[in-house]
């Protein structure tokens, strides 16, 4: 892991401050996503401006992607340090669930990237409704 953080930053001539790693290190903890809020909670000892900026080089490079839920958003570690997967996220109390990616996804994102010409770089398929506690 840390190995695989540190190669991706040198890659990209980045120098592997203390704040950059200790903002790893929360993703690595939690496993699980996090608002932008939960985060900067969890950094006690960076300022606001300091995260903001080092999800941002995170986000370019690959440590962290976007987990888009409506307008809002949670982050988690990028398909380098986490298989890659989606989410279904309850609308109704925001429990969320993992599932893989499945087959037909893979081959359709082929498809469409073949069909337009473009070499795909990301995609998002995040699900939401209501959770079985919250059918009830
Ligand atoms: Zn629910
Ligand atoms: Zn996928």
């Amino acid at each position: 892991m840390d190995q695989d953080f540190n190669q991706l930053l040198e890659k990209h001539r980045l120098s592997n401050t203390n704040a950059r790693k200790s903002v790893f290190a929360i993703f690595i903890k939690n496993q699980k996503p996090l608002s932008m809020r939960d985060l900067i909670a969890a950094c006690k000892d960076i300022d606001r401006v300091t995260v903001y900026r080092i999800v941002d080089v995170f986000e370019k490079i690959g440590v962290l992607q976007r987990i888009q839920q409506g307008w809002k958003y949670k982050l988690e570690l990028g398909d380098t340090f986490k298989k890659h997967h989606h989410h279904i996220t309850c609308i109704s109390c925001g429990a969320q669930e993992e599932f893989d990616e499945p087959e037909w996804l893979d081959n359709e994102v082929a498809a469409i990237s073949k069909k337009h010409q473009f070499s795909i770089q990301q995609h998002s398929f995040e699900l939401r409704g209501l959770c079985r506690n919250c059918r009830k």
